[in-house]
This record gives structure tokens, sequence and C-alpha cells, in this order.
């Protein structure tokens, strides 16, 4: 059957990246795409820090960086720094670029662990720029002083994410996305395919489509409560299944951070996430160790001014749906399955569910193949950076409560363990199935958490010290130098994308 008509349910973040992606499908022949959502059931209302490929989906639907940013009170993020996970009193970031760089097929820390061998003591952090700049509140992009001899700088954002969504909804409406109001009461399926064929909205009207792409949030409207399609729980790995959301003003005269902050607490760990006009913070806790109002306490106690809303009180079952995409429904966002936003992962997966599903489809209809590529595909990406989370709460020393004591103990997948003891071994990660997370992320974050390199790639023994200690000399100078030039992260938001007050 050729699909003539899409139907997105949901005017979240998901149904708006997805509707203003493909109201840019150009093939010849017409494809009505309407989206509907309920303003009386809202958004979840949170998701507010991204990773360098949402930078990329943002060129490629051909946006203005600069009039989105301050659109939607945006910032520059260039990592995530976390602070008392691997022990209480630690601090580290997971930047967005690489250390160093590779030298005769090396990997750069391989080549610092050789060098730490012989006695040099600068920590690996001091090779990265996106470390320095965040550790000193600078900004600049690439652009500004792009140079061969320097090294670019890699970068994310951090978005009012009602603010981004009306920003796309106005995009995508521009380009012919119908969008109806209206609460999705009930949902017709074909009785010999059992295919979706048509939505009932409470007014009574119909929306009927071919291809449905499912963004009802955590619900799953079409792919859980229509289909029922099932889900796989990953709580017993990642146990928190809670959050509070809280936004602040920042009375404490802070300009906004270049990164977003983790900061991990007895049951659960609290986001901050600055932007132009405001922080947005949060507090992620496992409900088998703490209450609400305490999760609640503890997240006003830590936040740089006085609340701008009321909490927002989140439930949530970690895991992912047994298939995304089945039958004529694609589940994109929560609706496809939800990990913590520890590491900011959402949206991505909503980015790169899209670029599948746009480099699948085609018109001429649906087929089996299709479905299976997609689902293979996703649940590999899902399963990845599940192990890359696993990792923050499993390798730590902390034993200061019973959550962190669980932690610590708790079973993890084999694929983690295999990563984590090849690492402790010879420095050595494989980057498996081309997955999200890179060599530097692992190193940022397995180093971060305590674990030691015990020993380096036998070919970085075979490169000359003199030459070594150059070389690295020179990548330390280099970003010191860049990092010095650059203005303050506060300073170039009121030069290149200031939001209006
Ligand atoms: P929603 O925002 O819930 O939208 C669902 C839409 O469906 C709404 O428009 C609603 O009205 C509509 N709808 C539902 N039922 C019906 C119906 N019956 N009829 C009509 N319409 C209906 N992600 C990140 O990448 N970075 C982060 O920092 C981050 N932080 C997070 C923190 C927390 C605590 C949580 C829970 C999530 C976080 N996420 C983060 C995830 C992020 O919020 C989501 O991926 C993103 O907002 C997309 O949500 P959504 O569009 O799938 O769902």
């Amino acid at each position: 059957m050729a699909i003539e008509r899409i139907v997105i349910v949901g005017g979240g973040t998901a149904g708006w990246m997805a509707a203003a992606t493909l109201s840019r499908i150009r093939t010849g022949r017409d494809v009505a795409i309407t989206l509907v959502a309920s303003e009386a059931i809202g958004t979840v209302g949170v998701g507010e820090a991204t990773i360098p490929p949402f930078v990329n989906f943002n060129k490629l639907l051909e946006i203005d960086e600069a009039e989105m940013l301050a659109a939607v009170q945006g910032t520059f993020k260039l990592g995530i720094q976390f602070a008392n996970w691997g022990k209480l009193g630690d601090r580290y970031i997971h930047p967005f670029g690489g250390y160093g760089y590779e030298i005769e097929g090396v990997s750069f820390h391989h080549l610092w662990h050789r060098l730490h061998a012989e006695g040099d003591r600068r920590p690996l952090q001091v090779f990265n720029l996106e470390t320095l700049a965040a550790h000193f509140g600078k900004f600049a992009r690439t652009a500004d002083y792009a140079s061969d001899d320097l090294p670019p700088m890699n970068y994310a954002y951090h978005i009012d994410a009602g603010r981004y969504a009306a920003f796309l909804r106005r995009y995508a409406e521009a380009r012919g996305v119908e969008r109806r109001e209206g609460r999705v009461a009930d949902v017709a399926l074909d009785g010999e395919s059992g295919f979706v064929t048509t939505l009932t909205l409470d007014d009574g009207s119909e929306i009927s489509g071919d291809l449905f792409i499912d963004c009802s949030g955590f619900r799953g409207l079409l792919i859980e409560q229509a289909l029922g399609t099932g889900y796989e729980d990953w709580t017993h790995w990642l146990p928190c299944d809670r959050a509070v959301a809280l936004p602040c003003n920042r009375d404490d005269g802070s300009e906004p951070a270049p990164f977003t902050r983790a900061t991990a607490h007895s049951a659960g760990w609290q986001w901050q996430v600055p932007l132009q006009h405001r922080n947005g913070n949060g507090h992620v806790y496992c409900s088998e160790f703490m209450a609400d109002d305490e999760a609640h306490d503890i997240l006003v106690a830590n936040m740089a001014g006085k609340p701008t809303a009321d909490p927002n009180f989140l439930r949530f079952t970690t895991g992912r749906r047994k298939k995304f995409w089945n039958r004529n429904v694609v589940a994109l966002g929560l609706a496809a399955g939800f990990m913590e936003p520890l590491e900011s992962t959402s949206i991505h997966l909503i980015n790169t569910g899209i670029s599948k599903l746009v480099s699948v489809l085609s018109l001429d209809g649906i087929t089996q193949v299709q479905q299976d590529a997609f689902n293979r595909l996703t649940g590999i990406e899902y399963a990845r950076i599940r192990d890359f989370l696993i990792l923050h709460y499993h390798t730590t020393t902390r034993d200061d409560s019973e959550f962190w004591n669980h932690c610590r103990t708790m079973a993890v997948p084999d694929t983690l363990t295999e990563k984590t003891e090849l690492f402790r071994r010879s420095g050595q990660i494989f980057r498996e199935e081309d997955e999200l997370f890179n060599e530097t992320s692992w190193t940022a974050v397995m180093t971060g958490q305590g674990i030691a390199m015990g020993g380096h790639n036998v070919m970085a023994d075979g490169l000359a010290l003199d030459r070594l200690r150059d070389e690295i000399d020179g990548i330390e100078k280099s970003i010191r130098y860049l990092v010095g030039i650059m203005p303050s992260h506060a300073a170039y938001l009121r030069k290149y994308c200031p939001a209006p007050a």
C-alpha cells in the first residue's frame, strides 16, 4: 500500500523533530503530513541537554544556529561534569572532543599512559580542549579561529524544551505540516493486517493514515496501547525510576556554564542545565531508596536560586519497546523507550530514529525487511548506550548509602564487564557496532570513575620518547593558548545569540 498520508501523534520534542524532518520530503509525489497533539495533555516538559550530533540535526534542516539559540534561550555545551560519582568529592568532565590526537595509529590515551609510566605527571584532561575551556567558562566556535594548527571545538546545546518544540512547529507548519488539536480517544485497526487505519479525536473527528509515527510520550498510545508491542524492563541495571524537575533563577549571580552538571546524591543524581535566562534542574532518584519529598528537598537545597515554576514529578521505567517499528507504527522519543538523562541521549535517539526511518522509507509501502533493519539497528543503539550509563553507577567506590551499595554490587551485562576489564588491563577500548560513545567517552568516564589503566597498547612503546614529549607538549601548548584567547561563554552568548529579554 502506497504511503500518501503520514500521521504523527504527539507535539513534544519527538513529534516536532519528526514533522520538521519529514516536511522536507521532496519526491515529486504528494504526501500529506498531519501532527495531532493535545494542549490539555501537554508535554513531558523536560529534556534540555543535548549532545553534538544534535548540532548536525539542526544544520541538516538548514536552521540558522544563532537564530535558533536566541529563540530557545540556548547556550553551548562542551560536555558533562560529573561530581561525587566515583567517590564523594570527585569531579571529572566527559568532554565532547578527543584527547590529543592519534600518532602512527595509536590513540592518544595510550601515548599519555606511556609518558605517565615514564614519570610525566600531567593529567589526561589537560590534553582536551573542551575540558579546559569548560573549566575556565570559555567558549568559541572553530569557525571563529579556524587554523590548521589549532584543535576544533566540539559542542552541543542546552535548550528550553518548550521553546524548541515551538520553534520546530513554526518551521514544520511553514513547510506544509498540518497540526490538529485534540485528544486521540480511539484507534481503529485493520481487521486483516492489524495496521492502524484511523484515529478518532474526542470531538468525534477522524484522521486516517498509511504510516503512523507514535510520539505520544511514555504512554505509547499507538505502539503499546493500540498494538500491545511489549516492553523490556531494564530497571535491574538502571534502578532510578523517578525524577523531579524544577527550573530556577540564577540568584547566586553566576553566569551560564558551558557544560551540564550531574551531581550524584545518596539515591540518584541532580542535573543542572544552564540556559540564558534560567537554570534547568532536576533530581533523578530511585523510589526504593528515596521518597519524593526528600528528593524534592535535596534538589531545592542545591539550586542556584529560587524556583520559577512548580515541581514536575515524573515516573518512568527504564527500558525499550520490544519493537520500535510494529506494523505501520514507528515509535520515537519516550514512546519508544527511555533511559535516564545522565548522558543526554534521549533527544539523540529521536534524531537517529528519524534518520534511520528516512533512510529506509519508501513511499511505495511498508515491508518486513525495513522494519527488521530498523528494529535491529535501534536495539543495538539502545543496548550500547545502556551499558555506558550502567558504567557510571556500577563503577564506584561509594558505600555511604544503600543505593550505592546496591549499584556497586549489582550484576551488569557481560558486554560491559568485557569493556571495563580490557581497559583495566591494557587501556583498550573497542567501539562496537558503530556505537554512539567513542574511545574518548569511554576513557573519560572509566578514568573519571576511578578505573586505572593497567597498561597501554604495545605499539606505543615503539615510538621515540623525545618525539612523544615534543608532540604532547605542542598539544598542551596550543590548547592553553586557544583557551587563553577565547571569550567567556557568557560574553559569547551576548554577542552571538542573545535571547530577547
Ligand atoms: P512528550 O514531550 O511527552 O510529548 C508527548 C506528546 O504526545 C504531547 O504533545 C502530548 O500532548 C501528546 N499526546 C499524548 N497522548 C495523546 C493523546 N491521547 N491525544 C493527543 N495527543 C497526545 N532528553 C535529552 O536528550 N536530554 C535531557 O537532558 C533529558 N532530560 C530528561 C529528564 C527527565 C526527567 C526525563 C523524564 C526525560 C528527559 N529527556 C532528556 C528525554 C526528553 O524529555 C524526551 O526525549 C523528549 O522531550 C521527547 O519527548 P516526547 O516528545 O517523546 O514526549
